[in-house]
C-alpha cells in the first residue's frame, strides 16, 4: 500500500522514456509532459518522485493534492514555468477547474454536516427554477 504522505508536486517533460506511470503502469514517452508526486522516502529525508501521465494524474493524485491543501494554485506545482506556454495553459485550466470542483465538494460536505445555519433559506431557493 502506498500510504506515504505526498509533500509536493512537480511537472516537466520526461527526460527519458524509462519512467512508468504509477496509475496505469504504462511507460511515459520521452518529452511528454509528466507529473510527479513527491513522497518522503521511508526512514530518510529524501523525496521520491512518483511519475504519472498528466491524463492519469489530473483527476486523481493532483486532485487529492488540492484537497490536501498542497496545491493552492498552479504555482504550487514545481516546474510549471519551464513548460511551453500551451502546456502551462492546459495545466492552469485544469488546476483551476479542479480547485472549483474541490470547493464544490467541500461545500456539499459541510452542508451535510451542518445544515442548521441554512434552514431558513431553503424555502426561497425553490423559486429559482424557472426554466
Ligand atoms: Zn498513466
Amino acid at each position: 500500500m502506498e500510504t506515504e504522505p505526498t509533500e509536493g508536486f512537480k511537472i516537466e517533460y520526461a527526460r527519458t522514456d524509462r519512467s512508468t506511470c504509477r496509475m496505469c503502469n504504462q511507460k511515459i514517452p520521452l518529452d511528454t509532459v509528466r507529473l510527479a508526486a513527491l513522497v518522503r522516502a521511508p526512514n530518510s529525508s529524501r523525496l521520491i518522485e512518483k511519475w504519472y501521465h498528466t491524463d492519469c494524474s489530473f483527476e486523481t493524485v493532483l486532485l487529492q493534492g488540492i484537497r490536501d491543501g498542497i496545491i493552492l494554485d498552479v504555482d504550487d506545482i514545481q516546474g510549471v514555468k519551464t513548460l511551453a506556454k500551451e502546456h502551462q495553459e492546459v495545466v492552469l485550466s485544469w488546476v483551476n477547474a479542479s480547485i472549483s470542483l474541490v470547493n464544490e465538494l467541500d461545500l456539499q460536505e459541510s452542508d451535510a454536516s451542518s445544515t442548521s445555519t441554512h434552514d431558513s433559506e431553503s424555502d426561497s431557493e425553490m423559486s429559482i427554477d424557472s426554466s
